[in-house]
């Protein structure tokens, strides 16, 4: 039976497969995904890993109810009545942030209006944000981590992944355990690691007055399920062992980047589950899905290897002061066609993005500096970004979009010099608004590509990797960064 008919089972019952007419849907999809299952078994081993990858530990770290439960410090009177975070009430648009445990059991959501939060409680007390509060209460926990490891990666202002891999040798090394085959045994590795998340978990609870909840296990995304499995307060291991029963047994819904569009079309091929994406024929996912079914699959089965992308604390604060990043070039030749404008704009903004990221940063602005050939007529034009972004494409795209509105590029006033300047930056640790209506997951997708990128040329130099843009610039110096 091939995937389309899958597809088709799934998607109307009067197209089945030769034979199945008699038979109920659900046991035709069932067959199918059998038969997906044998022969998919193979590649769902999570210690078939890269070496070393199974011994990770890697932890996530969810702070409970953030924004609320800080609020709850400050007001302890409103800790036993239904509350939530939310924006502006007086505009009709404000929405829940946070909400406590008491107004969460009252089926108040995050992202629900005001309007409709008091509807469904009218007792509810609203406390306005208090983003400089919040930060500062993620900062102090950070702090915590760092006691651990230098490897933290933060998501958001109220979770981080922590590499303790190197922890946890040094534990067993200390312990004298090596001898006894410590290197061996993976389990040794996740209890010293729920003993450091037993740690971590204590520090902020006695020092911030926070809880937290903690997942460990081999890889970032089961580390996140585990986190998310039990709240508040509690630590959940996903090991080799039990992964299968807590992780697969799961709705793929809970999976880390599985949002509801991509649910709706799994579901379509008859995958409900984390355990049916990591059984199903990757050919199946990947028409449907494209890339992203491949690397989701890739989670599904624990075999996420991407290393943490910690941010270094001592330059964050030294690079606080920056105030733009830019990249320019005089080239050696005019610029006459829109091609070759693009393909400058490319390289530059690939530099400047590529700093904000090794600096932590995101920028409001973009700016462009254009001088043509007289080198008298200079001008600066910026945008600002509809949210703040270090992504390369984003930055080219505004840039390439600021100078079309300035330049007709045919050949009537040719170019002789070009800066793309990044300004209005912010740390990437401060708060993003979602835009719940834009394509967020594209956003982390582009984010993804530009830190495989990053991490291509830290390793093998600028040159290693280009984007097809980019190519044919050899008449283009590159620029100094
Ligand atoms: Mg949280």
């Amino acid at each position: 039976m091939e995937s389309a008919d899958l597809i088709n089972i799934s998607r109307s019952s009067i197209s089945r497969p030769k034979g199945t007419q008699n038979l109920p849907l659900d046991s035709v999809r069932l067959s199918v995904h059998q038969r997906a299952q044998t022969t998919a078994r193979a590649g769902t081993d999570p210690t078939n890993l890269p070496d070393g990858q199974h011994r990770r530990v890697i932890l996530h770290s969810d702070m409970n109810h953030f924004y609320a439960a800080v609020e709850c410090l400050r007001r302890p009177e409103v800790r036993n009545r239904p509350m939530v975070v939310g924006g502006d009430e007086e505009l009709r648009h404000g929405i829940v942030l946070a909400k406590n445990p008491l107004a969460n059991k009252l089926g108040i959501t995050t992202a629900m209006t005001l309007v409709e939060a008091r509807q469904r409680c009218p007792e509810l007390v609203v406390v306005p944000p208090d983003h400089q509060r919040y930060q500062h209460y993620s900062r102090k926990a950070r702090e915590i981590y760092y006691r651990f490891t230098d490897l933290v990666e933060p998501f958001g202002l109220d979770e981080a992944w922590l590499d303790v891999s190197g922890c946890t040798l040094l534990q067993g090394q200390n312990r004298g355990d090596r001898a006894k085959g410590f290197h061996q045994n993976p389990h040794d590795h996740f209890q010293y690691g729920q003993q450091i998340a037993d740690q971590i978990s204590q520090c902020v609870k006695q020092e911030l007055g926070l809880t937290v909840s903690i997942g460990v296990s081999w890889n970032k995304v089961f580390a996140k399920f585990g986190s998310d499995y039990k709240k508040p307060n509690a630590i959940t291991l996903i090991t080799p062992d039990n992964y299968r029963d807590l992780v697969w047994s799961a709705p793929v819904s809970t999976l880390l980047y599985v949002g509801r569009a991509t649910q709706r079309k799994l579901n379509t091929l008859g995958i409900y589950t984390i355990g049916d994406l990591a059984r199903a024929d990757t050919a199946l996912v990947q028409g449907c899905l494209g890339k992203m079914g491949i690397t989701l699959q890739t989670f599904a089965r624990g075999q996420d290897s991407t290393p943490l992308r910690p941010l270094n604390p001592e330059r964050l604060r030294a690079d606080h002061d920056v105030k733009s990043v830019g990249s320019g070039l005089t080239t050696a030749h005019d610029i006459c066609d829109e091609h070759e404008a693009r393909m400058l704009i490319h390289i530059l903004s690939q530099s400047v993005a590529q700093r904000l990221r090794e600096q932590g940063l995101r920028a409001r602005t973009v700016c462009i500096q254009v001088r043509d050939q007289t080198d008298l007529a200079r001008y600066v034009r910026q945008q600002t970004l509809p949210a703040p972004s270090n992504i390369t494409s984003e930055i080219a795209n505004a840039a390439i979009a600021l100078l079309l509105q300035n330049e007709s590029l045919d050949g009537s006033r040719p170019l002789r010099s070009l800066t793309v300047r990044a300004t209005n930056l912010i740390s990437v640790l401060e708060p993003l608004q979602l835009d719940i209506f834009g394509d967020e997951s594209k956003r982390q997708e582009m984010e993804r590509l530009d830190a495989s990128i990053d991490a291509l040329r830290r390793r093998f130099g600028n040159k290693c990797v280009r984007r097809g843009v980019e190519l044919g610039d050899e008449k283009l110096k590159r620029p100094e960064r």
